[in-house]
């Protein structure tokens, strides 16, 4: 019988709130009914809607038991004032009673890709645990905290904002001991202003780091000097480690070739070279794989375990990864789908890496960045010339923000623009052609992703 995650006592201890009745967590901490397994605990939240409505539902499913703030049903659960704090304060309390080295990553884009790269390494090392998909916001934290089991070695937390001032309290319930920014770019510029004033609130970060800890940083970054500075403010006990291209970072990259559908990173971490091969391709995996093997070597594990441990990682769907499909009419085309996600500096990342996938002719498919604020147009219009350098023959675009684009392109460039993602389908039906390779990026809401699903049902 392996211990419970959780029992009311626990709970109780932890959140000051009162048991109906005693019970025992045997899975994880859910909030959300709809992925709830038999034996979790569910946290009843107020977000979008009251999980208070959802408890019998949780019941029903197989809950060992609820966290509420006023009783539901006849259950056992645990009643406290407040339960984002209750989680919160269960999300301490795993901390504190768990050993693991814990690395927090933000920055603009690559988060995700990051800690998954983490995860692989962390699992191949030992008992690990991570925050699922892009957990990363008021409640994405707390819980991935309350879900790590007490035997855990090695743990990476993804932080994330939306609003100026999210990041330090993430980080100070976290307390890592390694923390890391990926980079600095145009991504969540609303309500925040100015790039400077976002790499201010990434270098937050290192607000919880913990006492002789580790910062990590990209060294190529131009707010690289900016955010030294802020970290060694915000933690004078901690060390400072780079990755990237200097010539003196830590983790220093030597050396990135690519087919177009996979590619070979070698890394120089404190002069120990090693050789990493993955299936994604564009310079940023090249970082991604850096950041990662210089974060998990302060672990405590060698470079070249970890290496081999990273070695054959594939990002999850929809970040870029290259799929050879059959054309209806014979042929084949390449499709990378990088519709989960679009900001000014991941597109430039993937027009970018799109002169690396071999040959054949380059189309290019785009869907609106949202969430970027008030340069939205300028940001869209600014694309242009990341998109001429391609060499593409032919564009398609999505959504209304794209008109700026369309009109800052080159009139003879061939163009097509649709209000919506899936309109462009029978646009681009009609121009694949064998050995073509189309990249389909946009934000997750600008739906380039049913668009990238119905290329792969089409052939
Ligand atoms: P979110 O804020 O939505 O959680 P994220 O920071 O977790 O985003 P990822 O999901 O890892 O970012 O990556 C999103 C996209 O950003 C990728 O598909 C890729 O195009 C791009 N990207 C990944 N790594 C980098 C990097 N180091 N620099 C620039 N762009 C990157
Ligand atoms: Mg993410």
């Amino acid at each position: 019988m392996t211990k419970p995650l959780w029992t009311s006592d626990d709970i109780t201890l932890a959140t000051g709130g009162v048991a109906t009745a005693p019970f025992k967590v045997t899975g994880t901490v859910s909030i959300d009914t709809r992925s709830l397994a038999p034996g979790d605990l569910f946290v009843a939240l107020k977000d979008q809607r009251d999980g208070h409505d959802f408890v019998e539902a949780a019941f029903e499913a197989g809950a060992a038991g609820a966290l509420v703030s006023r009783k539901k049903g006849d259950g056992p659960q645990v009643v406290a004032d407040d339960t984002l704090a209750a989680l919160e304060q269960l999300g301490v309390a795993a901390r504190a009673r768990c050993g693991a080295h814990r690395t927090a990553i933000t920055g603009s884009a690559g988060k995700t890709s990051v800690k998954e790269m983490l995860a692989r390494i962390y699992r191949a090392l030992g008992p690990a645990h991570w925050s699922q998909k892009s957990f990363n916001n008021h409640w994405g934290v707390p819980l991935t905290l309350a879900r790590m089991p007490e035997e855990t070695e090695r743990a990476v937390f993804e932080i994330g904002m939306s609003t100026p001032g999210e990041i330090a309290p993430r980080s100070r319930m976290v307390r890592p001991q390694t923390g890391l920014i990926t980079c600095i770019a145009g991504a969540h510029l609303e309500g925040l202003g100015s790039l400077e004033a976002v790499a201010r609130e990434k270098a937050d970060i290192f607000e919880g780091l913990e006492a002789g800890g580790t910062f990590i940083l990209p060294s190529d970054d131009i707010f690289f000097e900016y955010l030294a500075d802020r970290a060694r403010d915000l933690c004078p006990t901690g060390n400072l480690e780079t990755f990237g291209h200097a010539k003196d970072a830590t983790a220093r990259i030597v050396g990135y070739e690519t087919d177009g559908v996979s590619s070979r990173v070698q890394v120089d971490v404190v002069g120990k070279p090693v050789l990493v091969t993955l299936d994604a391709v564009g310079e940023h995996w090249a970082m991604n794989v850096a950041a990662a093997l210089l974060a998990a070597t302060q672990t405590g594990a060698s470079v070249s375990d970890c290496a081999e441990a990273l070695s054959g990682y594939a990002p999850p769907p929809g970040r870029g990864t290259a799929e050879r499909l059959p054309l209806p009419s014979g042929g084949t085309f390449t499709l990378i789908d990088d519709a989960y996600n679009a900001n000014p500096g991941s597109m430039r990342a993937a027009l970018s890496s799109l002169k690396q996938r071999g040959a054949g002719r380059r189309l290019v498919a785009l869907g609106e960045m949202l969430e970027i604020g008030e340069r939205s147009d300028a940001e869209h219009a600014g694309l242009a010339g990341a998109v001429v350098e391609t060499g593409t023959e032919g564009v398609f675009l999505a959504g209304d923000n794209m008109t700026h684009l369309a009109e800052a392109l080159p009139t003879d460039l061939q163009k097509v623009w649709a209000p919506k993602a899936d309109e462009l389908f029978n646009a681009l039906e009609n121009t694949l052609r064998d050995g073509d390779v189309v990249l389909i990026k946009g934000s997750n809401a600008s739906g380039m992703g049913r668009l990238a699903d119905r290329l792969r049902q089409w052939s």
